[in-house]
């Protein structure tokens, strides 16, 4: 588990710790849109209101891989998911009461939108996206249940390799669930994601891919550095074009975190250099470039432009 000292550090940047292995981390754009300055991709893309949001894990800074960009600090990890006991209902508690306690304190800012900031009392989100692989949770098609009860939406981001896990999300499926194809090739995948317990995992992520086409919302998700995965745009192409998913990101990866001592910010792709990079693909499998957030260095693609990306309110408010 973790240490005490690592906790520490990990609440000195702001993570609030929930239990014996969650947290929460209120991002940049939820501070932003109660200010009503800006708002994140997930606003953009699919109508996630990014001031009622909780960016949140339940499986704080553990993850079975070890990729270079990622801003956990991957000396730490684990493949086993059993020290995870917390139960399903005192995690999402926590993320609310947590999250609730985080922006309470912008009440005695003047530089806000009240009304917004009144309905961040309210969250109708929680994207388990913030470190650590959602999958290793034993618990997780329960949590989802759970976050759904309290009727909010649910984003579930894995790295697809818990292959056993993302097979029985299919029946208590988050709101749209992510899978990131972290390579275009395994040689490439085992070099940057570095499993741990030696080479296993890229044929789980294929898999996992395939079962994309029994979920509702679906999202594979690029995360790109220059030197390390953004090449080969063809093969991205080629693993990608019998999937059954519906959405498409491709995100420039960014040296924050533990990250800084991994990736330079030379590496960091620009948001035109992932735009030229999204547009080789669709260009490949004939697909759309529906929508960019350039702040944010993002692009998504689909394979037909239609309105079904927005979430309607009739779900955001069940
Ligand atoms: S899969 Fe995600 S959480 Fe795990 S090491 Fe890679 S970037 Fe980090």
């Amino acid at each position: 588990m973790l240490t005490e000292e690592r906790i520490k550090y990990l609440e000195k940047q702001g993570y609030r710790i929930v239990g014996n292995h969650s947290a929460i981390k209120t991002c940049h754009y939820c501070k932003a849109a109660i200010k009503g300055k800006d708002v994140c991709y997930k606003n953009t893309f699919y109508n996630i209101a990014s001031w009622r949001c909780i960016q949140a894990t339940v499986t704080l800074d553990l993850c079975n891989l070890r990729c270079r960009w990622c801003w956990r600090d991957i000396n730490y990890g684990t493949t086993n998911g059993s020290m995870f006991t917390d139960k399903p209902q005192d995690i999402v508690e926590g993320f609310i009461k947590e999250h609730k306690n985080v922006l309470m304190g912008f009440y005695g800012s003047g530089k806000i939108l009240k009304d917004r900031l009144d309905e961040t009392m309210k969250p109708k989100h929680v994207a388990l996206s913030l470190t650590g692989d959602a999958c290793l949770y034993p618990k997780l098609p329960e949590l989802i249940e759970e976050i759904h009860k309290k009727e909010m939406t649910s984003f579930v981001v894995t790295n697809g390799t818990i292959t056993h896990m993302v097979k029985k999300l299919i029946n208590q499926q988050p709101t749209q669930l992510y899978i990131t194809l972290p390579a275009p090739d395994k040689e490439t995948y085992l070099k940057m994601c570095n499993p741990i317990g030696g080479n296993y995992g890229w044929e789980n992520i294929i898999e996992s891919l395939y079962l994309l086409e029994n979920f509702k919302r679906t999202a594979v998700r690029l995360t790109l550095v220059k030197n390390m995965n953004m090449f080969n745009p063809e093969s991205y192409a080629k693993i990608l074009e019998d999937k059954g998913f519906k959405f498409l990101e491709l995100k420039s990866a960014m040296p924050i975190g533990d990250a800084i001592y991994r990736m330079d910010y030379s590496e960091m792709p620009s948001h035109e250099e992932i735009k030229k990079f999204a547009e080789k693909i669709c260009q490949i499998n004939n697909w759309k470039l529906v929508d960019e957030k350039p702040e944010s260095k993002v692009v998504l693609i689909m394979k037909e432009n239609t309105d079904e990306r927005f979430l309607k309110e009739e779900i955001l408010e069940t």
